[in-house]
């Protein structure tokens, strides 16, 4: 093939910019870089001069890359939700195939994703705004608890609290309301939402649409409750162990939503609840599973999610997705409490755990940490691989229980008295 080029929104602290330029080497595709608002990523990913661009304010980006690059490339592609939009509208302008900018900005934002899901007659929570400012106590008439408080436009489960009581309420807005203040400036006059709770078991679609249409590329079970008060995510297992029944029900329910929201092409991440009601969706993204937990599927695929993405942007031929013969897990570290990592003991161990086949600590030394809802990193991850579905959590657990982490609290006296001092 001649050399292809692909225009990468690469965010700041991406956890899969690596990956996804490893993807563009093995396929000989030309990436040209842009880069979220930072100055640091073109020595540190050894890449060409970059373009530094606000992701979050994708007309002002867009003009910018049209005024500043060489060329149409053949694609635009982001590596992870924050460049979504922008790289829609790229496309859009460039005459690319794409997601229409219109559609990620809807599924994107929280509050106009549920009005979507309302609008087209899915099974929703029940779900209300509140505004910035706004006294959660005026609502209560209308709340049936226990509630969901979540901002409006945040990801991974950052800034999502359940509230069983009033006074919870009012500590779960207060605390949303400072995460959103420090992750996301910009989106804070877009408020929160109070929502329904709704119980049952979780599940989440990795799927890839084509023309309109969505395959599967994995459904993973997870098999923690997620029942809160904060929704940290762990296991991922796929495949499935729902009944086929159900999987295709899943399947169906998250088309039909990529349908009413007017995506087209590209990866979906797509998480469901599943109760005695039904399927519940509780959000579709226009983008691939995040973290490194993609890497989960690349023996699955025969190659990484990332070269999947580049390949079906690039329209270049694809053997049929393999039908999984194997089982595969990930589980993204559970952070145990805010402080700073040190590091950890155990790693040999775990590593050695028939099954387990990484190991991938993404946080560094001497990094404040912190849980969901305020935490925005993750720990690390274990990568596993077996039989069955169930042999690839048993490993997953018991490599987990093999780890011991040192977190520090973040003033140790000594330098807390040293700061007194000064
Ligand atoms: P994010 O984009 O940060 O993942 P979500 O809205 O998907 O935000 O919420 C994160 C997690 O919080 C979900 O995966 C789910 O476990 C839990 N959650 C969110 N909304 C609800 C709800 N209405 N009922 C029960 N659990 C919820």
């Amino acid at each position: 093939m001649s050399m292809k080029r692909v225009l990468l929104l690469l965010p700041t602290t991406g956890y899969r910019n690596n990956d996804f330029l490893a993807a563009a080497r093995k396929l000989g595709v030309e990436i040209v870089p842009a880069g979220n608002t930072c100055h640091q990523l073109a020595p540190s990913w050894g890449l060409a001069p970059i373009m530094a661009l606000h992701f979050d304010r994708p007309a002002q980006a867009a003009q910018t890359v049209l005024r500043e690059m060489n060329g149409i490339p053949d694609a635009v592609l982001a590596v992870d939700d924050s460049g979504v939009e922008l790289a829609a509208l790229l496309s859009e302008r460039l005459g690319l195939p794409g997601n229409p900018a219109r559609a990620v900005r809807r599924v994107r934002d929280k509050l106009a994703f549920r009005q979507l899901l309302q609008e087209h007659e899915f099974r929703c929570p029940g779900f209300r705004h509140l505004p910035s400012g706004e006294d959660p106590r005026e609502r209560l008439a209308e709340l049936e608890f226990p509630v969901v408080v979540k901002a409006r436009r945040l990801s991974a489960s950052r800034g999502v609290v359940r509230a069983d009581d009033p006074q919870a309420l009012v500590r779960a807005v207060n605390w949303v309301r400072a995460i959103q203040l420090r992750a996301d400036r910009d989106a804070q006059h877009l408020g929160l939402i109070l929502e329904d709770f709704i119980p049952g078991r979780e599940y989440a679609l990795e799927g890839s649409l084509q023309r309109g249409e969505l395959s599967i590329v994995a459904l993973f079970d997870k098999p923690d409750p997620l029942d809160g008060p904060y929704f940290e995510e762990t296991l991922y297992i796929t495949p499935s162990r729902l009944p086929q029944a159900l999987q295709d029900r899943i399947h169906q329910e998250v088309a039909r939503a990529c349908r009413a929201a007017g995506l087209v092409t590209g990866p979906v991440h797509a998480e469901v609840r599943v109760n005695g009601q039904g399927i519940w969706i509780l959000e579709v993204a226009a983008r691939s599973i995040g973290g490194l937990c993609a890497r989960a599927l690349d023996h699955l695929l025969g190659m990484s999610l990332e070269e999947l993405i580049l390949r079906q942007a690039l329209a270049e031929p694809l053997a049929s997705l393999p039908v999984a013969g194997e089982a595969a897990g990930v589980m993204m570290i559970p952070i145990p409490r805010r402080g700073i990592y040190r590091g950890l003991d155990g790693l040999a161990a775990a590593q050695s755990v028939p099954g387990i086949t990484g190991v991938a600590m993404t946080v560094e030394p001497g990094q404040i940490i912190a849980p969901p809802p305020d935490g925005a990193s993750y720990l690390g991850f274990l990568f596993a691989r077996a039989a069955s579905p169930a042999e690839a959590e048993t490993a997953l657990r018991i490599a987990h229980g093999l780890l011991r982490f040192d977190i520090r609290a973040e003033y140790p006296a000594t330098e807390a008295r040293a700061i007194e001092r000064s």
